[in-house]
């Protein structure tokens, strides 16, 4: 019997097998149980939590909400805890609001938030001092250094610097309010990444127990590691996902994959420390560097911006989700459209909707196995069952102890969804990032020939296969270790 082909009849009504996952901010907007519901149904796969603002308690609750809502209606949601950066701010200003006009002189000077400048210089006015901090953060500035504040509403080149303070001059004019953010972009951090700011977020962060942990402003794979170390320390075994949104992530990006579960495109706070014509391309070659460093990636931020106040996104914003998923994200995210934003379900139901159209005009993964030697045996097993499934499957369905042999099926985008059985809630949850996997837990599959049983039930389950199709099915040892997927069979229905 010939197989019938019919990926098209799972791309076009089956929306729920969309390959492309959605990570959704929680905040005001969407902390109801109602709205939580309605968000998962419409597409939610993940649900950040954004530990910048509210309360240990607000951040309680709302796992507790996510996990009883996901429980009722039987999805798998993972948690994504975002650890925030210390961040520079402004913390003393003449007034609430304060204009500067191109050319003016000023005095940038450490002070504690609300407190009054330490210093004042008799030849400037009180309107000329900018205080910032924390002090701790700000060493090794030099003059000609350039400063971003306000998300570069006002801009600053530094003249000189002594024990006073620093002495700039504006170079862009504009309006600053107070905490509002500062940037010396190009510069290292120079305090520990494990601070005593760093240590309270993440400790907090991790005893939420998500299934995934983003750090913020992360600047080498050293930080990854002292963060591994410190949660290691404390008991706490997480995957993280390593946010990059400076110039020097971007440029030790590959270092940073090396020891990081994940990486998040934050092109927030990259499009303020690099001029923005640049983000089209450094998303690019991120997601290829994580693609290729078979880890999930996530491209984030103002994705849907304008229906943080409309129910409906403008053309630009559509195509900026369709492109990044053609430049082979696993997961897009929206921050304040599902946060802050007039409607988080229909934000959700937008980038649900864009997701599976740009889904089937994805081209097939035709790169062809290139003989480089030696290669794990489960990567020659998902590189052979992708090629078989574009050509002829309907799907793939795997089984998985540790998700590694998901992640593995999941970076070599097949173009059929990838049905991966776990027998551990945990697991279910961490390979909801992965492109195109869709897992269930099992807990009895203890033979080939169960996970061949459970296999043809979820096709007749979804509805994916029809009789006569292809499954591409892949075990290694049941019960045994991990890592070992060794056997390829094809199922036809
Ligand atoms: P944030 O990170 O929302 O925590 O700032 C994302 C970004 O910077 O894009
Ligand atoms: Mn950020």
């Amino acid at each position: 019997m010939q197989p019938q082909k019919n990926i098209e009849h799972i791309r076009v009504s089956i929306p729920e097998y969309r390959h492309t996952k959605i990570v959704a901010t929680l905040g005001p907007a969407s902390a109801d149980k109602k709205i939580l519901r309605e968000m998962m149904s419409a597409g939610m796969d993940i649900a950040r939590l954004n530990l910048s603002h509210g309360s240990f308690e607000d951040h309680q609750q709302l796992v507790e909400m996510i996990r009883e809502v996901s429980e009722e209606i039987r999805k798998h949601i993972a948690i994504l805890a975002d650890v925030p950066g210390q961040k520079i701010r402004i913390t003393y200003l003449a007034d609430t609001r304060v204009q500067f006009q191109s050319g003016d002189i000023i005095t940038l000077t450490t002070v504690p938030p609300d407190g009054e400048p330490l210093t004042q210089t008799n030849s400037t006015a009180s309107s000329h001092i900018i205080g910032i901090g924390p002090a701790d953060y700000l060493a090794d500035i030099y003059p000609n250094d350039t400063v971003i504040l306000k998300d570069g509403a006002v801009t600053l080149s530094i003249q000189a610097v002594d024990e006073v303070g620093m002495q700039a001059v504006v170079t862009r004019g504009g309006v600053l309010t107070l905490g509002a953010g500062v940037i010396f972009p190009n510069k290292k951090r120079v305090i520990p990444f494990i601070n005593h700011h760093f240590s309270t977020a993440c400790l907090f962060a991790a005893s939420l127990q998500p299934d995934y942990l983003a750090l913020s402003f992360v600047e080498s794979g050293e930080d990854i590691i002292a963060a591994r170390t410190f949660l290691q320390d404390n008991h706490y075994n997480i995957p993280l996902i390593a946010k990059i949104e400076s110039s020097t992530a971007v440029s030790h990006a590959e270092d940073i994959m090396a020891y990081v579960d994940g990486v998040m495109v934050a092109r927030g706070d990259l499009g303020v420390a690099m001029p923005l014509e640049q983000i089209p391309h450094i998303q690019k070659q991120l997601i290829e560097k994580a693609v290729e460093r078979e880890i999930p990636v996530i491209t984030a931020t103002e994705m849907l911006e304008s229906m943080v106040q409309k129910n409906l996104p403008t053309r630009a914003e559509v195509t900026d989700v369709a492109n990044a998923i053609i430049d082979g994200t696993d997961c897009v995210m929206l921050s304040a459209e599902t946060s802050i934003g007039v409607d988080p379900v229909q934000a959700v139901h937008v980038m649900a909707t864009i997701s599976s159209e740009t889904d089937k005009h994805i081209p097939l993964n035709r790169a062809s196995a290139q003989k480089t030697g030696y290669k794990p045996v489960s990567a020659l097993v998902s590189h052979a069952a992708r090629l078989i499934a574009d050509m002829a499957a309907v799907s793939i369905v795997a089984y998985t102890r540790s998700g590694t042999t998901a992640r593995m099926i999941s970076h070599e985008r097949p173009s059929v969804p990838i049905f991966v059985i776990t027998p551990d809630d945990d697991i279910a949850r961490r390979v909801l990032l992965y492109r195109g996997v869709f897992p269930s837990t099992r807990r009895a599959v203890e033979t080939y020939e169960e996970l061949i049983t459970s296999a043809r039930d979820l096709m007749n389950r979804t509805g994916i296969g029809r009789k006569g199709d292809y499954v591409v099915i892949l075990a290694g040892n049941t019960k045994g270790e991990t890592g070992h997927t060794n056997t390829i069979k094809i199922e036809q229905l």
